[in-house]
């Protein structure tokens, strides 16, 4: 079986490396010539509306999945009417717009931030004395990593703000307490199996995901549970999705969902017994799920700018490191290490010490 990925960045590289034992080959469509996943597959190398490629990887894969949601709809579109693509057009085309992504949200009970769409300075200063301050103008599309994002704090802020998203179609969200970040992953295959994996407690700076800590037994895990569900019923989703969501005083309330594996999901490698790059495969391949428990306690720490040194990853106890095969590049996630061990005190110390190696060559 051949698995065709749209994006050959790290995540296509680990869902190959997971998929090797399961006797899968891989071809990734990428338009960079030193993407990640580029030495463990066939590179059609070009653009992603690109008709001569896409015809390509239409023919030779079995089954057509992403990496990389921010694909034109209509590529999404053409390939499956030539072949099998997990997960459908529909939900690509909900998560690459934060207002339809949004309403979505709201038309299936899951709560969010309050919205509105935001089309002009006009609408930003109709809408905000109802949104309130503080509150996050967001473009609709492209946006990922904290990209696209200004922070309102009062009404003198509006004119700049609008001006700095160059007149791109945007929504304006009210600024969210939050006492914790936290992500659920799951994977459900065509019959409508589900499997979930423990909720992920997920720490940003500067919009970018840092490190990510395997929750087992969270109060909370029932809702994201109940909340992904709905989600994945409502799109008949097959594949891994991640849902990220805020943790305030009522509960849960979601930010957004990513359809492909996630980065709050890179330590179920080691930390689960079987990784949501397997499950995604095992889902699009429509085998049985994996179990998704979770082993002793887990986490992840990205690496971004740049990578420390090997040496001092590999010499901490339980610790493991993935390269992405990336030139190292301002603010570009290169490289992450993960830890897993039956003892919580260890793990949260070798988790720190990940941490101070990240915070030393992280350059953003
Ligand atoms: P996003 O690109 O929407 O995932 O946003 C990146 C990060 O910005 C999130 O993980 C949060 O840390 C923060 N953020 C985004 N939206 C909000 C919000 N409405 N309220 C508070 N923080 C937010």
């Amino acid at each position: 079986m051949k698995i065709g990925i749209l994006g050959g960045g790290q995540l296509a590289r680990m869902l190959a490396l997971a998929g090797y034992p399961l006797g899968l080959e891989f071809i990734v469509l990428d338009p960079g010539a030193d993407a990640g996943a580029v030495n463990l597959s066939e590179h059609l190398h070009g653009d992603y509306d690109d008709q001569n490629l896409l015809a390509q990887l239409a023919e030779k894969a079995d089954v057509v999945t992403y990496e990389f949601e921010n694909v034109p709809a209509h590529v999404a579109q053409f390939l499956s009417e030539h072949t099998q693509v997990y997960p459908g057009a529909n939900a690509l085309a909900v998560a690459q717009d934060r207002l339809l992504e949004k309403n979505f949200f709201h038309d299936i009970n899951i709560p969010t931030a309050q919205f509105a769409q935001v089309d002009n300075l006009a609408d930003l200063q109709t809408v905000m004395p109802d949104i309130g301050y503080p509150a996050i103008l967001k473009s609709r599309r492209m946006g990922y990593d904290g990209k696209g994002q200004v922070i309102l704090k009062s009404a003198d802020d509006l004119p700049g703000a609008w001006q700095s998203m160059q007149g791109v179609p945007s929504i304006v969200e009210g600024f969210v307490n939050f006492s914790r970040e936290v992500s659920i992953i799951a994977a459900r295959r065509p019959s409508g199996e589900i499997a979930f994996y423990p909720l992920s407690e997920n720490k940003h700076r500067g919009g970018i995901l840092r490190v990510s800590e395997a929750c087992s037994d969270d109060a909370l895990q029932t809702q994201a549970q109940d909340y992904v569900t709905r989600l994945l019923e409502k799109l008949d989703y097959v594949g891994v999705i991640a849902l990220e969501l805020f943790e305030v005083n009522e509960g849960l309330v979601a930010n957004e969902f990513a359809p492909r594996v996630h980065n709050s999901g890179h330590w179920t490698i080691e930390g689960s017994e079987t990784s949501q790059f397997e499950n995604h495969l095992r889902a699009i391949l429509d085998l049985p799920l994996g179990s998704t428990k979770t082993r002793g306690f887990a986490g992840m720490v990205n690496f971004i700018g740049n990578v420390p040194p090997s040496e001092q990853v590999l010499s901490l106890r339980n610790a493991h490191l993935h390269l992405y095969a990336k030139q190292p590049r301002k603010g570009r996630k290169v490289a992450h290490a993960s830890v897993r061990c039956d003892d919580v005190w260890q793990f949260a110390e070798v988790l720190q010490q990940l941490v101070n190696l990240a915070n030393q060559t992280d350059d953003s």
